[in-house]
């Protein structure tokens, strides 16, 4: 069976997004919620989700480049084997 990579993170409001894990690596249990004006506490459905959603947000490796502009802790959490999650640009790849 192919792994798993599109997962989904829902807050308390019911605000979902969309993710897909682009490489190997640890995603978090629970992310700040990516809607606009909400600060709630979004968690994950542990990849147990329909693996045809479309992502929005994209899990990823910073690249060295990238990680020069990290705050210590996003360092420790990339140097620790976590991801980054980013918004998927829809204009890419035109
Ligand atoms: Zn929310």
């Amino acid at each position: 069976m192919a792994e798993k990579t599109i997962n989904t993170y829902t807050c308390h409001a019911g605000h979902e997004i969309v993710t897909v894990r682009r490489v190997k690596g640890m995603t978090p249990k629970t992310m700040r919620c990516k809607h606009p004006g909400c600060n709630g506490s979004s968690n994950s459905a542990d990849f147990n989700v329909d693996q045809k959603l479309e992502p929005t947000f994209e899990f990823y490796k910073p690249t060295e480049q990238e990680m020069e502009k990290l705050t210590p802790l996003e360092k420790d959490h990339v140097n620790n084997g976590g991801l980054l999650c980013r918004k998927i640009d829809k204009h890419d790849g035109k």
